[in-house]
C-alpha cells in the first residue's frame, strides 16, 4: 500500500480543485494537482463571475485581495420577460477578475506545498480490484505520457467529470447528467460608455431568449460589464444566437467593445448522489454542485473541493475506518449546502415549466415577493399558508398556478428534509430510490401533466 507516489491526486485546479488541494496541504498530506491549462492561464473560465461573499467566509479563506475582483454587489434584481416587473435579492457579492481570483487560490494551495502537473491532461484512470491505482496523463507540449500512482483521486474536472466517468457502475453514482440538466450558456464581457446600475446583479427570464434559463448583464465596474445567456440544454436553442438579439436590441451594447467572449456549459441540478465512489471523489462541477436555480457554482465548488480534501486527510489519519471517514463527505455536504440545493432543484423544475405569460402573471401580482425570493434562496419557502389568502387579497384569476406554487414549496419541503437523513453506506441505494421517486412524483403530478 506505501508504493504510491502521492497520497492524493486532484484532476483539475479549478475552484473545486484548488480548495480540495489546499485542504490536503494544510493536513500534511502529499498531494499532486494536475491540469491542462498551462500555470498562468489556470483560473480563466467563462463565467458570470459573480460571488456572494458569504461563500468565501463558509471556507475559511482570507478575503481575496482586491485585484482579484472588480467591483461589489450589493443586490440581485430578477425581471419579467416584459421588464415591468422585478423582484430584488440584498446580499454582498463581487464582481470577480475570474483569471486573477482563480491564479491567487492557486498560490495559496501552492504556498502550502501542493505540487502542480501543469499543461498535462489527465486521460485514463486504472483499476486493481475496483481500486483506482494510476492515472495515465499526457504532456500537452509533446504529446508524451507516463502514469502517476495515488492513494486517493479527487476529480475536479468541471462538468465533464473525467474520472467520475470512469468509476466502476455503482447504483445511485450518476456518471452522465442528463441534457436537460445542463445549461448551455454564451457569455461577453465588454466595455461599454457607462456601466447601467453598477452594483445590481440584473437577472431577466425570458423564455424566449432563455428558455429553461435566464440572461443576465451584470456590471463590473464604470465601464465592463458581463453579459450573457444561458439556456436549458435539449431545447435546441443557440444561446450565442440569442445573445445577439439581446445586443441588437440595446444601443449602449451595440456600440460597445467585446474584451472576452465564449460559451461554456454548468450542470444546474441537485448535486450527484454520492460524491465517493472507492477510493475517487468528485468535486465541484464533476459532481453538480453549482446553484439549481441560477447556476452560481464558485462557491459550492469550493465548499465540496475543501469537504473532499477533508475526507480523504481524515481517511488517511484512520485508514481501519477508511469507508466511514470518506463517506463523511456526503453528509456534511449535504447539511451545508447539499439539502437546500436539492429543495431549489424542485423550484428549478417548476420555473423550467412556465411560460413568459405565467411568468409574467405571477410576478404581476406578486405571487412570489423579494422576501420569498431570499427565502426560497434559503430553501425555506412556503406558500401554502399564504395561498388562499393571496387569492382573495390580489384577486388572483389563475388559483391553479397559485396551487402549482404552493405543492411545488411543499415538495422541496419535503426533499430536504429527507436530504438532512442522508444515510450511511449500507443504506445508500434506497435512500437514493425515495429521492428518485419524490423528484418522479412532483415530475408526474405538476410537469408532464402541464
Ligand atoms: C457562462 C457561465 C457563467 C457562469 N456564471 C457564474 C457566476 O456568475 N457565478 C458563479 O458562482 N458560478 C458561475 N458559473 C458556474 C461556475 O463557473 C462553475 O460552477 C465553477 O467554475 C465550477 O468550478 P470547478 O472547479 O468545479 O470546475 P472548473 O472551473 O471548470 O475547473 C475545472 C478545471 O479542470 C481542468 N481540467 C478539465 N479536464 C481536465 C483533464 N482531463 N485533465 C486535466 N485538467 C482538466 C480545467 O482546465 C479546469 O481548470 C458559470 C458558468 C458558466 C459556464
Amino acid at each position: 500500500m506505501d508504493s504510491e507516489k502521492y497520497e492524493a491526486i486532484v484532476v483539475g485546479a479549478g475552484t473545486a480543485g484548488t480548495l480540495a488541494s489546499l485542504a490536503l496541504a494544510e493536513r500534511g498530506v502529499k498531494v499532486l494537482l494536475i491540469d491542462s491549462k498551462t500555470k498562468d492561464i489556470i483560473g480563466k473560465k467563462v463565467c458570470g463571475d459573480a460571488l456572494g461573499t458569504h461563500h468565501i467566509s463558509n471556507v475559511g479563506i482570507p478575503f481575496p485581495p482586491k485585484e482579484t475582483y472588480k467591483g461589489k454587489f450589493d443586490s440581485v434584481r430578477v425581471y419579467s420577460p416584459s421588464k415591468k416587473y422585478s423582484v430584488k435579492v440584498e446580499g454582498e457579492g463581487l464582481a470577480l477578475n475570474r483569471h486573477a481570483f482563480g491564479q491567487w487560490l492557486l498560490k495559496l494551495a501552492l504556498d502550502k506545498g501542493v505540487e502542480l502537473l501543469d499543461n498535462t491532461r489527465a486521460e485514463i484512470l486504472k483499476f486493481e480490484n475496483s481500486r483506482a491505482k494510476e492515472l495515465k496523463v499526457v504532456e500537452q507540449k509533446n504529446g508524451s505520457t507516463y502514469y502517476v500512482s495515488g492513494r486517493y483521486f479527487i476529480d475536479a474536472s468541471g462538468f465533464y467529470g473525467i474520472l467520475r466517468r470512469q468509476v466502476p457502475e455503482t447504483l445511485g453514482l450518476e456518471k452522465e447528467i442528463a441534457l436537460e440538466d445542463l445549461s448551455i450558456t454564451y457569455r461577453e464581457i465588454r466595455r461599454v460608455k457607462k456601466s447601467e446600475d453598477l452594483g445590481v446583479a440584473k437577472i431577466f427570464l425570458d423564455e424566449e431568449i432563455a428558455p429553461g434559463g435566464y440572461w443576465w448583464y451584470f456590471p463590473q465596474d464604470d465601464t465592463t460589464v458581463n453579459v450573457g445567456v444561458g439556456v436549458q440544454g435539449g431545447k435546441n436553442v443557440n444561446p450565442k444566437k440569442n445573445f445577439y438579439k439581446i445586443i441588437e436590441e440595446n444601443e449602449e451594447l451595440k456600440s460597445s467593445e467585446i474584451l472576452e467572449q465564449g460559451g461554456g456549459i454548468v450542470p444546474t441540478r441537485r448535486s450527484i448522489y454520492t460524491f465517493v465512489s472507492g477510493n475517487v471523489l468528485f468535486a465541484g462541477d464533476a459532481a453538480c454542485t453549482a446553484n439549481p436555480i441560477h447556476g452560481g457554482g464558485i462557491g459550492p465548488s469550493m465548499l465540496s473541493g475543501k469537504l473532499c480534501g477533508e475526507a480523504v486527510a481524515d481517511a488517511l489519519e484512520d485508514q481501519e475506518r477508511e469507508e466511514e471517514k470518506l463517506w463523511q463527505v456526503n453528509k456534511r455536504y449535504v447539511n451545508a449546502y447539499g439539502a437546500k440545493a436539492a429543495g431549489l432543484d424542485i423550484f428549478r423544475i417548476f420555473l423550467q415549466s412556465l411560460t413568459n405569460d405565467e411568468i409574467e402573471f405571477g410576478m404581476s401580482k406578486g405571487l412570489v415577493t423579494d422576501e420569498d425570493i431570499t427565502d426560497i434562496g434559503y430553501g425555506k419557502a412556503d406558500f401554502t399558508v399564504r395561498e388562499k389568502a393571496l387569492i382573495i387579497i390580489r384577486g388572483i384569476t389563475r388559483p391553479t398556478m397559485l396551487k402549482h406554487l404552493a405543492e411545488t414549496a411543499k415538495y422541496m419541503k419535503i426533499v430536504k428534509q429527507e436530504y438532512l437523513k442522508y444515510p450511511d453506506y449500507d443504506k445508500f441505494t434506497s435512500w437514493v430510490e425515495k429521492i428518485e421517486n419524490i423528484f418522479q412524483e412532483y415530475k408526474q403530478k405538476f410537469i408532464e401533466k402541464s
